[in-house]
């Protein structure tokens, strides 16, 4: 449940069904909204108290953004658990981030304790960035919202509305709305099964809801071609105010930034298949989502000019594998040049593109709806590319 008033806090109750794939004694949950940066801009989550099997347990908070659920017992693998906290969430003003409140409308991405498990390793406990990014991993899951938003309000959402005020989303990682008083424009992609693209744009925004519809159609047919096909049925992108020229992905649903349009709604789209449909911890493995995501928009948007005017130091090259936590402190344009620029220049410096693009194929096929690790890129790379395995150790790559 989540209920969006027009003014205050946005409150709820997150009910999970939780089956573990290996034994555990605890339940591990992150509250991004309190991280340096979110709290910083005014966000704050409260959660709990929290029932497990109908009973209030006991919870910990290790740090802002980690709440942990100690068990009477250990939980077997394959067994499920039933897990219910109410939550209360603060929003900040309009600020270029995940969430916020400006004017009418709200923007909701990552506001909600997550479950961060991850199958076949267990509990994922990353700290937060400080920066503009994320450090989050979910496993995929089917969810079932109830939305209360101001009367007048358009909601998008991931997945879609299963009936009033009740939207569904079928193995995606997390959900994430936009409510506020759009002008939308849907068309029909072919990714390649029927895909409804909707954009929905504020009034005033000075964005053109087809122009970005079209944006995504297109990008969701050329990435389809190349790396596999769309699985979900919709795909939802909104415009949202104070975004400048961000966009921020989550599972089936863009927020875009009105000055962004041009440069990002590719590079988001791409993100449908390297985050969402293959997903990595972001705080960890931060090139499996940026890099893979700058490679594809680089391919398709022919921006490699553009890139190749952005500085390219050699001593930089072996960072692209570092994970969040390496470039915290450092300067962001670091972070921006190793992980985003060196990501892609890495998969180009590869040569064979028709067989890179058919080892990311692989790797999709591969890795699809589950968490994928460096190893995993490594391996589908090495196995069509090459030149894979010392490209790969010259950026810094993981094969553990
Ligand atoms: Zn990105």
């Amino acid at each position: 449940m989540v209920r969006i008033p027009a003014i205050g806090d946005v409150t709820g109750t997150v009910r999970v069904r939780f089956t573990p794939d290996r034994p555990t004694r605890r339940l591990v949950f992150r509250e991004w909204p309190n991280g340096p940066l979110q709290a910083r801009e005014g966000a704050h989550l409260d959660a709990g108290p929290v029932r497990a099997r109908g009973l209030t347990v006991t919870v910990a908070h290790p740090d802002p953004t980690t709440l942990v659920v100690r068990l009477p017992r250990t939980l077997a693998a394959g067994e499920p658990i039933d897990v219910r906290m109410p939550y209360r969430l603060r929003l900040p003003g309009a600020v270029p981030d995940r969430l916020a409140r400006s004017g009418g409308t709200v923007r909701l991405g990552s506001f909600y304790p997550v479950l961060a498990w991850e199958p076949g390793v267990g509990w994922d406990t990353d700290p937060p960035t400080p920066l503009l990014a994320e450090t989050s991993s979910t496993p995929t899951a089917d969810f079932e919202v109830r939305i209360a938003a101001p009367a007048g309000d358009r909601l998008l959402t991931t997945g879609g509305a299963a009936g009033p005020g009740r939207y569904t989303a079928t193995a995606v990682r997390d959900f994430a709305i936009a409510a506020g008083r759009f002008q939308t424009f849907t068309t029909v992609a072919h990714a390649p099964g029927p895909v409804r693209v909707t954009a929905a744009v504020e009034r005033g925004a000075g964005a053109s809801a087809q122009d970005v519809a079209y944006r995504a159609q297109a990008a969701l047919q050329a990435i389809s071609a190349r790396y596999g096909p769309y699985p979900w049925p919709a795909l939802h992108l909104a415009v949202v105010p104070a975004l400048g020229r961000v966009g921020i992905e989550y599972p089936t649903m863009i927020f875009l930034g009105g000055e962004g349009i041009a440069r990002t709604t590719t590079h988001e789209v791409a993100h449908q298949w390297f985050y969402s449909l293959v997903g990595n911890d972001q705080g960890r493995d931060p090139v499996l989502d940026e890099g893979l995501a700058t490679y594809v928009q680089a391919e398709l948007d022919e921006i490699w000019p553009y890139l190749d005017t952005l500085p390219d130091p050699r001593s930089l090259r072996h960072r692209t594998g570092q994970p969040m936590t390496f470039w915290r402190g450092r300067a962001r344009n670091l972070y921006a040049l190793a992980v985003y620029a060196d990501g892609a220049r890495m998969l180009r410096a590869l040569g064979h593109p028709a067989a890179v693009t058919c080892a990311l194929r692989r790797y999709v096929a591969a890795n699809a709806y589950g968490i994928a690790t460096q190893a995993d890129l490594a391996r589908a790379l090495e196995a069509g590319v090459p030149e894979a395995r010392r490209v790969l150790a010259a950026y810094g790559i993981q094969h553990r």
